[in-house]
């Protein structure tokens, strides 16, 4: 840790030094306009309600999320600290632009522009963040893992260990509760403080039991205690994600999600799971395919987040997350789905509703509002647990992710959307939603599409979403204007919904990835009528800047 540190430091004071290209004026402007891809805002959620007790808990959980936001830098690059005390004491214009984007990006490469730096002299971002000895190459450490009897390798290629360079040259294994001993002892403090504040005793449970794996160094518990949480807050606060290990997404980042839970949408999700079984019975497939008794639904929360650090706060804002990821914890004890309510709705303000109004007709963009969004995320979610998933084929079981292969995750994808909107059109004519959702879910809906293709039509949402696209258009649910906005035909819309949900559940019910193919060929290849859409939304914010005052207030 500390020999890359001081190579890092070298390597900026040579930079500093002289052969570097000097500060230009255009550096901060493009440091500003890089910036102004996400819009600023405010997160911020009523916690008056909340009892002393549960709002002191909280100001302690805050304080251990700070410190959680500093090891993750520590993670992703071993030059981050010092990177981050120059940038610091740099009083400039330059100086202050490169600390907020370093800030923003947990380190001094731009996540949204393949990784490229904004600070003279630093590495490439190094693939192994700084999970992996300094200098050690993959195959190297690929090869340590493979000599290894099978109890240690499952230590040191598991989710809570890094590996090291001892001083005779071998490879050792480090685990967290050692490497990052100082600041997750003090995190571990005010966490048992938390728990000791708090009344609501499945957050004392999970709170004692996280404290104790930040010393123990073992999870599972606390993750079962984290599925267990049922009160006001939520927190979800440790090491998690594996995506910042680029080599072989093995090691948990450090991250944390501090929020209050929503009782309005809770109560909402409640009803909706009641009506499941009478979805289910009526999706527009052959009775055949479907389930005659529903499983147990996973549990979903919806929360206002009061702030988010470490690996959950980096480039684009998490609008969602399914926990814990431990395979043998879901295995026994299944997982959990958040939902952050008031993160949906500063992305629906501050780039939905701009990009309905650049691509949607005027009467169209008029109709678009946050409760069909949301309502339709929600229902998605839901649509997930509905339709095929075990199925037979040739005469054998199987399932549907392993008969259509790398088409699942698209195929399943387009399903939850629009079987989502199937859903929500029979709750309608059923009189169990508010009837103006019958204006308002479509033309949202066609907002929300464009925004996910926005982000590339190659990952499974934005290839499902030009699936999609390309299904209403050839149906005539959605129709290009001369002055190339798009408008949604109602009518034509809920028989194209009704129709792509029973294509997509019955090729998923024959396990057909041949039929998965050719839907995809016929659909997905991005339309003009979209391309020219999209191609018209340079100007708006790709996504938010979230500030957290209510954090703030907490624990100043
Ligand atoms: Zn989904």
């Amino acid at each position: 840790m500390v020999a890359t540190a001081s190579l890092a430091l070298a390597s900026l004071a040579a930079a500093a030094a002289g052969t570097a290209a000097p500060a230009r004026a255009g550096d901060v402007a493009a440091l500003q306009r890089a910036e102004a891809r996400f819009a600023p805002v405010e997160l911020k959620v009523d916690v008056s309600t909340l009892p002393e007790g549960e709002r002191r808990a909280l100001g302690r959980l805050v304080e251990a999320a700070r410190l959680l936001d500093a090891l993750f830098l520590r993670q992703v690059w071993a030059g981050n600290d010092a990177l981050l005390l120059r940038l610091a004491g740099d009083g400039t214009p330059l100086g202050r632009a490169r600390l907020a984007s370093l800030l923003r990006n947990k380190g001094p490469w731009d996540r949204l522009d393949g990784d490229r730096p904004f600070v003279p002299g630093v590495p490439e971002k190094p693939a192994a963040a700084s999970f992996y000895p300094a200098g050690a190459t993959k195959e190297e450490v690929a090869a340590f893992l493979d000599s290894l009897p099978p109890g240690a390798r499952e230590e040191a290629a598991g989710f809570y260990s890094v590996l090291r360079r001892a001083p005779d040259g071998t490879i050792s294994v480090v685990p967290y509760a050692l490497e990052y001993q100082g600041p997750l002892a003090r995190a571990a403090a005010l966490l048992e403080d938390a728990a000791s504040l708090t009344a609501d005793p499945s957050l004392k449970a999970f709170l004692a039991a996280r404290a104790g794996a930040f010393g123990s160094n073992r999870y599972a518990e606390s993750d079962v205690a984290w599925m267990a949480l049922d009160g006001p807050i939520e927190a979800t606060i440790g090491p998690y994600e594996v995506y910042e290990d680029g080599w072989f997404n093995a090691k948990a980042a450090f991250e944390a999600f501090l929020g209050v839970r929503d009782d309005a949408e809770t109560a909402k999700l409640a009803r909706f799971a009641a009506e499941l079984q009478g979805i289910e019975d009526a999706l527009p497939i052959d009775d055949a395919f479907k389930q005659r008794k529903l499983p147990a639904a996973a549990p979903i929360r919806v929360v206002n987040e009061l702030l988010a650090t470490g690996d959950a706060a980096r480039g684009v804002t998490t609008a969602a997350y399914n926990l814990p990821n431990d395979e043998a914890v879901v295995a026994a004890h299944g997982s959990k789905r958040i939902m952050l309510k008031n993160v949906q709705e500063a992305k629906f303000r501050e780039v939905l509703r701009p990009i309905a109004a650049v691509v949607l007709s005027p009467p169209d963009r008029a109709r678009v509002a946050f409760d069909p969004f949301f309502t339709h995320i929600l229902m998605h979610e839901l649509v997930h647990g509905l339709g095929p998933h075990r199925i037979r084929v040739d005469g054998r079981d199987t399932t549907v992710r392993a008969a259509l292969g790398d088409l699942s995750s698209a195929i399943e994808e387009a399903k939850a959307d629009v079987g989502g909107l199937f859903a929500l059109d029979k709750l309608l004519r059923e009189g169990k939603l508010d009837r103006s959702m019958e204006a308002t879910l479509y033309p949202t809906f066609v907002a929300s599409a464009i925004r996910s293709i926005r982000f590339g039509a190659n990952e499974a949402h934005g290839r499902g979403m030009a699936l999609q696209l390309g299904w209403y258009l050839d149906h005539g649910a959605l129709r290009a204007g001369k002055d190339g906005t798009l408008s949604v035909d109602a009518a034509r819309m809920r028989e194209a919904a009704a129709g792509l949900t029973r294509e997509l559940m019955t090729l998923q019910a024959h396990g057909d990835r041949a039929a998965a193919q050719a839907l995809l060929d016929r659909y997905a290849t991005p339309r003009p009528e979209v391309e020219r859409a999209v191609a018209r939304l340079a100007a708006v914010p790709v996504d938010i800047a979230p500030r957290f005052p209510t954090a703030a207030a907490l624990a100043p």
